[in-house]
């Protein structure tokens, strides 16, 4: 194994310590134990626990709770660039 492949595991299973210590987390919050962490470019960007249960949200496993949260930050990102003053005339 190379140096860069061992470096790269190396940060790939500090990831997934990260989604553990996340998932413990939210199992002692009271919610389902799971942890997610989103990776770009070998940088974790966004974090997420499961929230279900004191949520009280079905669908609020720690993956969807981060795509929400990825979500809501690119529209806040969108609604706050800069926009032309008005539309060209050729938009419908
Ligand atoms: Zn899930």
């Amino acid at each position: 194994m190379s140096v860069r492949e061992r470096d790269a595991n190396q940060r790939d299973e500090d990831f997934a310590r990260q989604a553990s210590a996340l998932a413990r987390e939210a199992r002692r919050a009271g919610n389902h134990p799971f942890g997610a962490v989103l990776v770009l470019d070998g940088a974790a960007v966004l974090t997420a626990a499961n929230t279900v249960t004191t949520g009280r949200d079905p669908t609020a496993h720690a993956e969807t709770n981060l795509v929400a949260d990825a979500i809501r930050r690119a529209l806040v990102t969108r609604a706050r660039a800069p926009r032309p003053a008005r539309l060209p005339d050729s938009v419908p």
